[in-house]
């Protein structure tokens, strides 16, 4: 009687093992999929990031470029989404941009999550989600939740010190899987700077005169509703800062910093030909240390109680308004961005503009919404 209870309850608990091993097992693959935008009125091409640079062939760090060619020759420009996919605003942007843009004269490149494989795991620790759903005009449709660095499956261990090449910084070790400080690169370096190299090779082989990449930031960060620029293109920055001020839109300017290594704004103008290399940052909720629960609610309609009582408490040293910052409005202030740097460099370099039209602006996006449609309802409404 004794050894039947035992081998009962024995196999039940085998029962229970399996039963959790399958579903997490389940979870764990559906997470490796990364959904992708649907084809715009532009879209002539789906490249990879491996036809750039052929070592990412078969790995999780290859991903999709858009292109969206002109009727007319022209410039051309770069905007990078999901260098940090755990910053909606990026790819939700990239991916608007993907499906709304009819580009008249140049072309367009659009990789909507460059670190592809930081956007198959989520940071669990920080109690992130994995996905968030919003009612478009084909129906529900679901978009990943990413972690700021390479998936550890696909590069592990990290190293104590990261020493960034070829400029011998170091950082802690945990930057090592940061795609944002391994430009430009190397081929025969880690899959993290293999990519950097692909965008890289992207930026040389395809003559990209204007790029932009796309971040958000926690609230107290001093660098968000901010643009940095490399100096090649402060000037450009300077105009189109100017444009978007007197526009109605607080945007602070930087010049990339000469000293601080492997970002975007440093090494593309650093190693390429680029005429103008622009990163944008605004104001995520979910990132910030502050912050409660991360929720849907949080995420999208950027509004934290936990914020609100920060900024009364005096602890914030940048704008928080009891609204939050919706995606509505992070969105609108990156599209609004890439339209007022690209008419700036249109100015600049007026016999290779990129002219294009039909991308919801900072307008569409955030003004023209009601408040309660503010946590991506308003937004989906521009999504195939
Ligand atoms: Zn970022």
């Amino acid at each position: 009687m004794e050894k039947n209870k035992k081998l009962i309850s024995g196999v039940l608990c085998l029962v229970l093992a399996v039963a959790i091993i399958v579903t997490t097992s389940m979870n764990f693959l559906a997470v490796r999929e990364v959904p992708y935008p649907m084809m715009g009125p532009s879209v002539s091409e789906v490249k990879m990031l491996s036809d750039w640079n052929p070592n990412l062939k078969d790995t999780n760090g290859d991903t999709p470029v858009y292109i969206l060619k002109g009727e007319k020759e022209g410039g051309s420009m770069l905007i990078l989404g999901g260098t940090h996919p755990n910053e909606p605003s990026g790819y939700m942007s990239a991916t608007l941009f993907i499906e709304n843009a009819v580009v008249e004269q140049g072309t367009v490149y659009v990789i909507p999550y460059v670190n592809h494989s930081a956007a198959t795991h989520n940071d669990p620790g920080e109690g992130n989600l994995q996905y968030f759903t919003l009612t478009t005009k084909s129906g529900e449709r679901t978009f990943r939740f990413g972690s700021r660095a390479t998936n550890p499956i696909d590069q592990w261990p990290d190293p104590d010190v990261y020493v960034h090449y070829p400029s011998g910084q170091q950082l802690s070790g945990s930057e090592t899987r940061n795609i944002n400080r391994a430009y430009p690169g190397r081929p025969d370096g880690n899959l993290t700077e293999n990519m950097a190299y692909g965008v890289m090779e992207l930026i040389r082989n395809e003559d990209i005169d204007i790029g932009f990449d796309l971040h958000e930031a926690s609230p107290e960060y001093p660098v968000i509703n901010a643009t940095v620029s490399h100096q090649v293109s402060m000037d450009i920055a300077s105009v189109g800062c100017m444009n978007l001020l007197m526009g109605g839109i607080e945007m602070s300017l930087e010049q990339s910093p000469t000293n601080f290594h492997g970002l975007t704004h440093r090494e593309w103008g650093d190693a390429s030909d680029i005429r103008a290399a622009i990163l944008m940052e605004t104001a995520n909720a979910s990132q910030g240390r502050l912050r409660g629960a991360t929720t849907i609610e949080q995420v999208l309609g950027g509004r934290d109680k936990c914020y609100t009582k920060s900024l009364e408490l005096g602890f914030l040293y940048v704008p928080w308004e009891e609204v939050g910052h919706p995606i509505e409005e992070r969105c609108g202030r990156h599209l609004e961005g890439i339209k007022q740097y690209s008419l700036a460099h249109n100015e600049v370099n007026p016999e290779e503009p990129i002219v294009y039209s039909g991308v919801p602006g900072y307008q569409e996006l955030y003004l023209d919404a009601t408040r309660e449609e503010l946590d991506g309802t308003h937004l989906a409404k521009f999504l195939m």
